[in-house]
This record gives structure tokens, C-alpha cells and sequence, in this order.
């Protein structure tokens, strides 16, 4: 990217995880350009389109099997906002009236509108907004790395998980309508993959209580991690699938939400969907996430970032070698991350007021290179910094983000 001064930045997030496939990508500029001379809308409860049908289509085709009805909004937060109220009228439509909780993690993201609030465990951003919006019970991330187990064995991921399952027996099974969760978190833990063990052992616990399991794949979505869903990567096939930002890759905002007929039918067979925005599906935003997929899949972006996040993994492990404030190393695919620690044996955060990831991101800016960042323990202390480049990057972006980390950190 460069900025009106002529000054070149190497966006080493995608913007905030969003442009997955790059910025100006031609053929998408093309399919838009295409599209916009056709039609721009058509309001979903008077047409359905070429575009809309297309788009739910291939991404049937890239989800786990069962998951075949496809519902398009304009950005993460609404497709949370869905999720839930899907998950919701799914339980009152089969005569479950009793089950409206929601069961989240703490630290989490899932959105600044006030339902995806009500299941973001992040404080700075939710506690201004009490009491207005409902508060929906929180579990614990399974932070491995702050609790000194061992990732690698299932029974730190069974630890985590039987979390889960005392939660809802402290809430009531029968209230418990669904568990939301990132596969590999995102902006709030900085790209925390769970444990071995964990994710399989929560599919297990929703089964077992009837709950139905949301995937928010907003970040992980569309080759992030290095497969097409975070969630693909894990024995853990989810009921309702979450997506945004790669979607619209920074083209265009543009969300989906997917679910299953099982789901879906006892909605429509009691009066349809109570739900649904104005610009929802409309033909230029389905237009270009058709676009965007076709890139993906093209040029093989979630087996590139597989290879590059294994080697942009390796090397900012190294960087952790060289300076003794980074105290974690982490990710999956594309979404990695290191944090900053006063104290790598104690984990001990660097105090708040140094702003540390602030500082840290600004150093980097004023070396041309663009990184995220933000507080993973509660939203408080715990700097660190999110490496996301776009799924096309390669060996070069690599060593030119790494040299920007390494100046930066120096
Ligand atoms: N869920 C997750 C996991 C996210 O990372 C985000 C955005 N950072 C959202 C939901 C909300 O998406 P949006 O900002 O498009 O509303």
C-alpha cells in the first residue's frame, strides 16, 4: 500500500484479517466492475440472484457435509447476531422454549453489536454498555501457555473442555441453547489454537447436552489457518458456521451464516426466519465473495498459507530467541501472533500504562510495516501482536515483515 505522500507500508495483518487475497486483485476488480453493470441489488424477499445463488453454492461445496443452507449478511457482527437468533428460533420451533443461553468463552470477539456483545468475554468493550445489553456466561479460553500445561497432551484439552460441561450444569442444561466459539482465536487471545483434545471433546459435551455448537469463523474463515474453516482442521464438525471478513476480503462487506437442513427446516415449517437485513445477499456483494473464492481456490491460498505460516511460525519463534520480552510464540496458517512478558517464567504481563502493543505497533508503522494488535487477558494487560499478511504472501514478505519485527523489537 502506499499513502498519499508516496510512502510504502507492507500490510503485514490484511488490513484487520480481512484481505485475504490482497489489495487490487484485478479479477475481483473485473467481477465487480461486471457484476455492477448487470445489477446492484435486488432486495432478497422480492429476488433471489444469479450472484446470491452462486455464491451459497460454492460455499456449500466447501463445508463440512450436511452444512447446505446459506444465509448472507454484510459484515461479522450481524453474522453473529444470526447465529444466535437461528440457533434461538431452531430451539422455540421444535417446542425447546426453555433454551436461550448462550455459552461463550473469556477473553473472546464476536462483535460490537449489542447480541454479539452480550457473548464477547472482553471487558473494555463490554462493561460501558451494562446494563443495557444481557450478559451471557462465560468460560474460560483454554490459555495452555499461561497455565503451564502442556498443549500437546488431550488432557490439557479435556481440562478445558470439562469447563464447559461445569458450566452447564451450573446454568441448567436445559436452558443451554448453544456454545460459541473461535476454532483458533482471534483479535482477543492473539491466535490461541486449543489444545489436543479440546475441540473434540466440546462436539462431544454439545452432543451429549443437545447444544448446539456455533463456529464463529469471521477470522479463521476462507484459508486463514491454512484450511478452508479454522474448524476443519479438528474432529469438531460445528451446526452453524459463522463467516465474514475473508469473504468480502476487504472488497466489500459481506457475511454468511450456514447451517443444515436438520436446523433449518423446523424455522421455515413454523413461519419462516424471523430475521433479516435490507442489503442481506445483494448481487454486488455475492458477486465479488464469488470472485474471492475463485481466487482462493485458483491460486491455492489455503495450502500457501499452510506453508508460509509454518515458516513465518518458525521464524518469529526465532525472534522470541533473540528478545527475552517476547514471551509467546503462536498460531495456525496465516494467524500468528507473539506477546510481550515482563517475566517469561512467571508470564507476568509488561504494566498497562506502557502501552506496549500500541508503541510497538506505531514503531513498525514508521517502518513501513502494518501489524494488529491488542490485549489478550481480559483486554487489560497481555500486549501482543498479531503477524496476518494476506494468504498470498510469499518467501519475500516473509523476510520483509520479519526485518520490520526485528528493527521494531531492536
Ligand atoms: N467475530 C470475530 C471472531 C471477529 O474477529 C470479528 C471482527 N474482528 C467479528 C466477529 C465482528 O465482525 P465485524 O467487525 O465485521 O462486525
Amino acid at each position: 500500500m502506499w499513502d498519499q505522500d508516496g510512502r510504502r507500508y507492507l500490510d503485514g495483518s490484511s488490513g484487520a484479517m480481512v484481505c485475504n487475497i490482497g489489495h487490487s486483485n484485478k479479477n475481483v476488480l473485473t467481477a465487480m466492475r461486471r457484476q455492477m453493470e448487470k445489477s446492484t441489488f435486488g432486495y432478497r424477499l422480492h429476488f433471489e440472484t444469479e450472484a446470491s445463488e452462486q455464491l451459497a453454492s460454492k460455499l456449500v461445496g466447501l463445508m463440512p457435509d450436511g452444512l447446505n443452507r446459506v444465509f448472507f449478511v454484510s459484515g461479522g457482527s450481524e453474522a453473529v447476531e444470526t447465529a444466535i437468533k437461528l440457533a434461538r428460533q431452531h430451539a422455540v420451533s421444535t417446542g425447546q422454549n426453555s433454551r436461550w443461553k448462550v455459552i461463550s468463552r473469556r477473553p473472546s470477539y464476536h462483535g460490537c453489536s449489542l447480541g454479539a456483545l452480550a457473548v464477547t468475554g472482553y471487558d473494555p468493550l463490554t462493561a460501558p454498555f451494562m446494563p443495557m445489553m444481557q450478559d451471557m456466561p462465560k468460560v474460560p479460553a483454554p490459555r495452555a501457555y499461561l497455565d503451564g500445561l502442556n498443549p500437546d497432551d488431550p488432557a490439557t484439552g479435556a481440562h478445558y473442555a470439562n469447563m464447559l460441561e461445569a458450566q452447564i450444569q451450573a446454568e441448567g442444561p436445559n436452558s443451554v441453547l448453544a456454545f460459541l466459539v473461535e476454532p483458533v482465536g482471534g483479535a482477543s487471545t492473539g491466535a490461541l489454537v486449543p489444545p489436543n483434545g479440546y475441540m473434540e471433546r466440546i462436539r462431544e459435551i454439545c452432543d451429549h447436552y443437545g447444544i448446539l455448537l456455533i463456529m464463529d469463523e469471521v477470522m479463521t474463515g476462507v484459508g486463514r489457518t491454512g484450511a478452508f474453516l479454522g474448524s476443519d482442521h479438528w474432529d469438531a464438525r460445528p451446526d452453524i458456521v459463522v463467516m465474514s471478513k475473508g469473504l468480502g476480503a476487504g472488497y466489500i462487506p459481506l457475511g454468511a451464516v450456514i447451517a443444515g437442513d436438520a436446523l433449518v427446516a423446523p424455522i421455515l415449517e413454523t413461519g419462516g426466519f424471523a430475521h433479516g437485513f435490507t442489503y442481506a445477499g445483494n448481487p454486488l456483494a455475492c458477486a465479488t465473495g464469488l470472485a474471492v473464492l475463485h481466487e482462493i481456490e485458483m491460486q491455492g491460498l489455503c495450502a500457501n498459507a499452510a506453508a508460509m505460516g509454518d515458516t513465518l511460525l518458525a521464524r518469529l519463534k526465532s525472534l522470541m530467541q533473540k528478545y527475552e520480552l517476547i514471551g509467546d510464540v503462536r498460531g495456525k496458517g496465516l494467524l500468528t501472533a507473539f506477546e510481550f512478558m515482563a517475566d517469561r517464567d512467571t508470564k507476568a504481563p509488561l504494566p498497562p500504562h506502557l502501552n506496549a502493543h500500541q508503541r510497538f505497533v506505531d514503531l513498525a508503522y514508521a517502518r513501513g510495516l502494518i501489524v494488529y494488535s491488542r490485549r489478550t487477558r481480559g483486554g487489560t494487560e497481555g500486549d501482543h501482536i498479531l503477524v496476518c499478511p494476506p494468504l498470498i504472501a510469499n518467501t519475500q514478505h516473509i523476510d520483509e515483515i520479519m526485518h520490520g519485527l526485528d528493527a521494531s523489537m531492536a
